[in-house]
């Protein structure tokens, strides 16, 4: 398995990377939240958790995904 999980608060992104064609709409599009020379790669706090959605469905091949947390914690 190479399932990567990134909790925040609002929302967990799971990242794939036998899946990733490496298009790079993650990194130019969003550099705030995937930026691949921070560890983690993915800041979960770096945009809202409905920008990040949004772009997260973007990605060309499904190696990103997420859910969205309840806001109580
Ligand atoms: S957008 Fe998806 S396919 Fe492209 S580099 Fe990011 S994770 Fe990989």
């Amino acid at each position: 398995m190479s399932n990567k999980v990134y909790r925040g608060k609002e929302i967990e992104v799971y990242f794939d990377s036998e899946k990733c064609i490496h298009s790079g709409v993650c990194v130019k599009g969003m550099p705030q939240v995937f930026d691949l020379n921070k560890r983690p790669w993915v800041n979960t706090e770096g945009a809202s958790a409905n920008e990040i959605a949004a772009h997260i469905d973007s990605c060309p091949s499904g190696a990103l995904s997420y859910k969205r947390l309840s806001q109580e914690s």
